[in-house]
């Protein structure tokens, strides 16, 4: 595997960060996980758009949208395969012990790992954990993610594969890595941002290619929405078969499978060539 490290590729396996990096050692630092389908990134611009505006909410410097991607090319052209994510990595920098902030220039990394497309449908549980839509790292894409990890191996305990939060009020928010859509009524709602979502791609595109309203939604309406589903890079949209012990036997329902066929559509038209 080839990945671009600081200004060129190199071998993965002989690509090393400094164990003083400030992401390594305090989490500071944001990302981006891009599908590429046959190397073409899919929805690259909004994706450097969100990793800028997280780099910004961290006080890191921007990175320069030239240099990313030109490294996403060439890391997609070292690396060919069908389907891959690409992993955009940016963190503080060096850091030794004892100080604020990255001494020297930030790290870019950018890697590829293969992926496969997500079943269509999937279990969710919620966790008592909150998300907390006035903190600090609200909406960005910081790479602290442990309680991410803590919540999604929750989920894997109940045989599920996405946990999902609400925020400090008990609003319905998001999942570890995907946004929630519910359908009541036959409309379709999704979280607004300021629940302290992040503001997910494919959520954005969902929205506009489908009319879903932005609504404030109480945690419990998974509890008597029609249908459920997820939305987020690697999972495209995938609807929710079981919530907690609520089971929904006919996922996808009749909304979900007009917004996966709308999203699928679409998102071919939006590879980068
Ligand atoms: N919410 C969180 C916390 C995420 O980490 C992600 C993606 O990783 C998403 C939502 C979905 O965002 P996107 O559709 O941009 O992948």
């Amino acid at each position: 595997m080839t990945i671009w490290l600081d200004g060129a590729l190199r071998d993965a396996d002989s690509a090393h960060v400094s164990v003083f990096d400030h992401g390594l050692t305090v989490g500071d630092g944001v990302f981006e996980t891009i599908k590429a389908v046959h190397g073409r990134p899919f929805a690259l611009t909004r994706h450097l758009t969100r990793l800028a505006t997280s780099a910004r909410g961290l006080g890191l410097p921007e990175p320069d949208p030239e240099e990313v991607r030109r490294a996403c090319a060439e890391v997609l052209g070292a690396n060919p395969m069908p389907l891959g994510r690409l992993r955009i990595t940016y963190t503080g920098g060096l850091s030794p012990l004892g100080s604020d902030r990255g001494t020297t220039a930030p790290t870019l990394v950018v890697a590829l790992g293969a992926t496969t497309r997500r079943p269509d449908t999937t279990g969710a549980v919620t966790v008592p954990w909150t998300r907390n839509e006035r903190g600090a790292l609200a909406g960005l894409k910081s790479t602290s993610y442990a309680e991410n990890v803590v919540a999604l191996a929750r989920a894997r305990e109940h045989g599920a594969s996405e946990a999902l939060f609400a925020n400090t009020v008990g609003a319905l928010c998001e999942g570890t890595g995907s946004n929630v859509f519910v359908v009541l009524d036959g409309q379709l709602h999704t979280p607004p941002v300021t629940s302290g979502c992040l503001p997910g791609i494919t959520r954005a595109l969902v929205v506009e290619w489908t009319g879903a309203k932005e609504t404030d939604l109480p945690l419990d309406v998974l509890d008597r929405a029609e249908e459920v589903f997820l939305t987020s890079t690697l999972r495209d949209v995938q609807a929710v078969h079981r919530v907690d012990g609520r089971e929904l036997p006919d996922a996808p329902g009749p909304v979900t499978a007009k917004a996966m066929r709308i999203f699928d559509e679409h998102a071919s038209a939006d590879l980068d060539p």
